[in-house]
């Protein structure tokens, strides 16, 4: 059928364009947010940057494989939250639903291991799961997260991975903040814990919901994950990793704690906080804000000294965090640490042909030092303009009419009060530059 008999056909009503929604669980970042997004990733880059992390920035597709190696085939995130399609080649390729995957297959790839040990590493953007949308969790998410790869494992290490995550927490005077960490042991002695786990669960088995009870076979560390009211009693009883750990990893943990000591790291041992992959081991934890309701974990992290190598790279150390910018941004909100959007330090109202030639080579001269300017394309009145100037929260309007282009002497009124007064242009960027006006911009 040509295109004009399909419009040809077509009722009125069909002809109505449809009118686009963003896809649930996705949304834009209005004006209105985004200074406190640039105000959060600002920080990280500087906090990071004080810690000898260097900025990386990873593809937001990779062949599927690798996160089902990395993240692991059974999880939910890989068997029911990925994106994941048929590329046209044929290849299957994922959304990335997290970027640790991403981050050690650049490591192996790039032949990182050859650096100066260990590479501190970090990354923020994107990240993409189906999971149920609801406050703090969505479809695409944004999340900062950093990771040190090689070298040792030295308790030091992960000490200091916690301290910069908090240290960047404090610096953006997050509220109610709760740091939890545990050991979950490595391969020689998690899967004996897990069997004396499993061997007690069975007992219990009856006063387990059916979610709890399928993971007793399939992966019994995460029931202690399990945040169901009616099973928190016998979840208490359950024997503990701490005891179970050996020596290497009691020496490990203690010297961990030790060393947030150290640091004035406030933390709260919980012997509950597990990761379910066999990769991971010894230090994990996990931070908390206020504000967030049920979603209140704003970032989580530990040690992977496998992952590595089970992405065909050398044996390697690992250990990281991400951080959830998303609710990290909600936490501060709640709390009233957003700043307000930027309006304009001056806007021009001219009138006039010559007056315009004028307020255009004035914009291109208070632009260039820094300021925000608003140069409206058309004429206005006087009073039109003023009000405008207003509306986008200017401080300044700067008066351009005939009288100020013959004179050379251009009005400045302040907003605020309704005071004006006149300068010449170069005494207007002096008076501009001793008044601080552009504030975080220009400083
Ligand atoms: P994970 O990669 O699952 O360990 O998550 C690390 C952090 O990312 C969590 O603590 C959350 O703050 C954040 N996060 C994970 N999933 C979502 C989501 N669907 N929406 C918003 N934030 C999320």
């Amino acid at each position: 059928m040509s295109e004009s008999s399909a419009t040809g056909q077509q009722s009125k009503a069909e002809a109505k364009p449809r009118k686009f929604q963003a896809i649930k669980g996705v949304r834009d970042l209005l004006p209105a947010e985004t200074p406190l997004w640039n105000h959060v990733e600002e920080t990280a880059h500087a906090v990071f940057g004080t810690f000898g992390f260097s900025e990386i920035r990873l593809p937001i597709f990779e062949p599927t494989e690798l996160f089902a190696r990395a993240v692991g085939g059974e999880t939910d995130i890989v068997s029911k939250e990925m994106y994941t399609f048929e590329d046209r080649d044929e290849s299957m390729i994922s959304l990335r639903p997290e970027a640790t995957a991403s981050v050690c297959r650049a490591y192996i790839e790039h032949n990182m291991q050859q650096l100066p040990q260990p590479v501190k590493l970090y990354y923020m953007g994107p990240m993409f799961r189906r999971e149920r949308p609801q406050k703090g969790r969505y479809r695409q998410f944004y999340q900062i997260g950093a990771e040190v790869l090689g070298g040792n494992d030295a308790p030091g290490i992960d000490a200091e991975v916690i301290d910069m995550v908090m240290t960047f927490f404090d610096k953006l005077e997050l509220q109610g903040l709760e740091l939890d960490i545990n050991s979950i042991g490595c391969r020689e002695c998690r899967p004996k814990y897990v069997e004396v786990l499993r061997a007690a669960l069975m007992k219990v088995k009856v006063q387990l919901g059916a979610d709890s009870q399928r993971r007793i076979e399939t992966n019994p560390l995460r029931v202690l994950d399990s945040k169901l009211e009616s099973e928190q009693e016998v979840i208490a009883t359950l024997p503990r990793m701490a005891a179970h750990l050996c020596a290497e990893c009691a020496e490990h943990f203690a010297e961990v704690k030790r060393q947030l000591e150290l640091r004035g790291v406030i933390y709260r041992e919980n012997w509950r906080l597990v990761r379910g992959l066999d990769y991971y081991m010894r230090t994990t934890f996990e931070i908390t804000a206020q504000g967030l309701g049920s979603q209140n974990a704003v970032c989580g992290g530990g040690r992977y000294d496998g992952l590595v190598e089970l992405l065909g790279g050398p044996p390697t150390k690992g250990i990281g965090f991400a951080i959830g910018e998303d609710r990290l941004i909600l936490s501060l909100q709640e709390s009233g640490k957003a700043p307000a959007p930027p309006g304009r330090d001056i806007y021009i109202a001219w009138m006039g042909e010559k007056a315009f030639a004028t307020a255009i080579r004035a914009a291109k001269d208070l632009r260039a030092a820094g300021y925000r300017v608003e140069l409206p394309a058309t004429e206005q009145k006087f009073g039109k303009a003023l009000g405008q100037a207003d509306k986008l929260g200017s401080r300044y309007a700067l008066v351009l009419g005939e009288d100020e282009v013959s004179s050379g002497e251009w009005t400045l009124k302040t907003l605020a009060d309704g005071s004006q007064k006149k300068y010449t242009e170069s005494e207007l960027l002096e008076y501009l530059r001793d008044t601080n006006v552009g504030g975080q911009q220009r400083t």
